[in-house]
Parts: C-alpha cells; sequence; structure tokens
C-alpha cells in the first residue's frame, strides 16, 4: 500500500504517490493560487485526495507546507501572506475528520531534511543541519535522528539570524537578516531581477567576470550564515536544498572555498557540505517519511 504527499508552497502544490522504502511512482503539481485563501487551498487539497482514494487505498496521507507548523497536532502555527488566511488552520484534524486516513504535517523545510534522511544526501546520518535556499532561507536542525524542535516546534529559522546590523529591511520587520544577502532571490537582487539563478551560474560558468564576482559575493554572505550556524551546532554535515542547489559541487565549492577563510579550523575538520540528492521531491518524501516516524502520534 502506498503513501499520498503533498507539498504546499505558496505558488505551487506538488502532490504524487510514494511507496513505502521512498520510491515516487508519479508526482504531478498544480497553482496553489494562494491569494483565494485558506478555504480554497483547503478545497484543492481536499479534492486531490478525494481523486486519489476513489483509486487506490492510500496508506497514509504526508504534508509538506510553507509556514510555522505543530507536527504533533498538525496546525498550521503562522504562516506569512504567501498564503493568506492558512495561520491557525489545523490541517491534519481537518484531514483525519473528513478521510479516516493517518496524516502527518510539518514545515516545508523541516520535510525536506527528513526527506534527505529517508532517502537522499543524509541517509546515513546522525547529526546534520539543513538549509534552503529559495526566496527565502529555511533551516532544519536533525539531532540524533529527530528534527530539534525547540520550545515551539519552530526552531531552525536561520533566515532571520542578523548578519549585516543595520542592514536590508526584511519581511519579518527586522533588518539585515541572512536571507536578504544570501537567499536565491537575494543572487537574483543583485542583477536586478534580469536573470534567474541559473542563468547567472550559466554566464559564470562562461567566464564571464561580472557573474563570477556576483556569485563570489552571494557566497560569501552564504557562508557568513553558515559560519554562525556551524560555532553553534558543531555539525559534521551539512546539506543545501532550494532549486539552486541543482548547481551541485559548483555551489558547495564556492561556499567551502569561502568557509576555510573565515571560519576556525577546528570546526571544519571532517565537516561536509552536499547538495539535495531529493531535490524538487524532498518535501513530499520527507512529510510521508513522518508518517512512518511518527505513527505512534497520529
Ligand atoms: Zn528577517
Amino acid at each position: 500500500m502506498d503513501y499520498l504527499a503533498l507539498d504546499i508552497g505558496g505558488t505551487k502544490i506538488k502532490y504524487g504517490i510514494i511507496d513505502h522504502i521512498g520510491n515516487i511512482k508519479e508526482s504531478y503539481s498544480k497553482d496553489t493560487n494562494a491569494f483565494k485563501g485558506s478555504y480554497y487551498l483547503l478545497n484543492t487539497i481536499e479534492k486531490i485526495i478525494n481523486d486519489y482514494i476513489k483509486i487506490k487505498e492510500i496508506k497514509g496521507i504526508g504534508i509538506s507546507t510553507a509556514g510555522q507548523v505543530n507536527n504533533n497536532t498538525g496546525e498550521i502555527i503562522f504562516a506569512t501572506n504567501a498564503i493568506p488566511g492558512w495561520t491557525g488552520v489545523p490541517l491534519k484534524k481537518i484531514i483525519q475528520d473528513k478521510f479516516q486516513i493517518p496524516c502527518y504535517v510539518d514545515n516545508d523545510v523541516n520535510c525536506v531534511a527528513l526527506g534527505e534522511m529517508w532517502v537522499g544526501s543524509a541517509k546515513d546520518k546522525k547529526d546534520f543541519v539543513c538549509l534552503t535556499l529559495g526566496t527565502g532561507i529555511g533551516g532544519a536542525i536533525v539531532i540524533n535522528k529527530e528534527v530539534y524542535r525547540g520550545s515551539k516546534g519552530i526552531a531552525g529559522e536561520f533566515g532571520h539570524m542578523t548578519i549585516c546590523k543595520g542592514g536590508e529591511k526584511c519581511t519579518c520587520g527586522y533588518n539585515g537578516c541572512f536571507e536578504r544577502y544570501a537567499s536565491t532571490a537575494a543572487l537574483t537582487r543583485r542583477v536586478e531581477n534580469k536573470l534567474d539563478g541559473k542563468e547567472i551560474f550559466d554566464k559564470a560558468k562562461k567566464g564571464e567576470k561580472e557573474y563570477i564576482n556576483i556569485l563570489n559575493e552571494w557566497s560569501y554572505d552564504i557562508a557568513l550564515g553558515l559560519r554562525n550556524i556551524i560555532y553553534i551546532i558543531n555539525p559534521s554535515f551539512i546539506v543545501i536544498g532550494g532549486g539552486v542547489s541543482a548547481q551541485g559541487e559548483v555551489l558547495t565549492r564556492l561556499i567551502t572555498k569561502h568557509l576555510d577563510t573565515i571560519t576556525m579550523p577546528s570546526f571544519l575538520e571532517g565537516l561536509r557540505i552536499e547538495v539535495s540528492q531529493c531535490g524538487n521531491n524532498a518535501g513530499m518524501l520527507g512529510a510521508v517519511y513522518g508518517i512512518k516516524m511518527y505513527k505512534d502520534n497520529i
């Protein structure tokens, strides 16, 4: 029997069928249309589930979503305006009451970490840190194969560490946050959004000096934030996710080059930095792994 996975982002909902060992049997995506509000989004989710259970027996439903999530209750603690009205929605309860199928709901970056731990880069790792680069920067801390949650379940918000006093204004209300400098959106802002991340990398790979410099400055800012994380956690493994992680070793080499010059050597000994292996599917995979990991609570 297979699992149904959904990964809800501000722009797209990815969904598909995953088997018990983490093979993705099929996957699709559709627009979230988040601006239409949480009722519309709930309807979309219920329709996806309904269409599957008509034709297939589903063992569990794993949902990865943008926003802060209580993974015990499956309630959205807080979501920004990327999904209006999502804050406070008891998603797991709504789905379980309606469909009588075990459901697990977790934050999207925690799900990326769980997915990588199940079948990706962090497969054999007990302790690691996960960083996702996108519109913002997300983070997850894994200790002894468990996501470290903090007192309210929202630990690992690396994107809002301050790396520049008095720096750029951030969506969180403060300024100088890590994600204002080191997210993929921050990279494309450096070229006034005339190119996307991949196009900037492509130009740098062709030897265009201007873009090599831009990538150098941007990856230095990634290293600055990682340096702080490394000093607090002393991890042996860091996995980098988000669309730009498709750049693979080109990206990790840029980051480690800077880390080597700004971090005490004792913290770098034995530290490996790799990109996500599950790519875009990490969130869906992690949501399903959550059902398996936390089945006693569901
Ligand atoms: Zn911020």
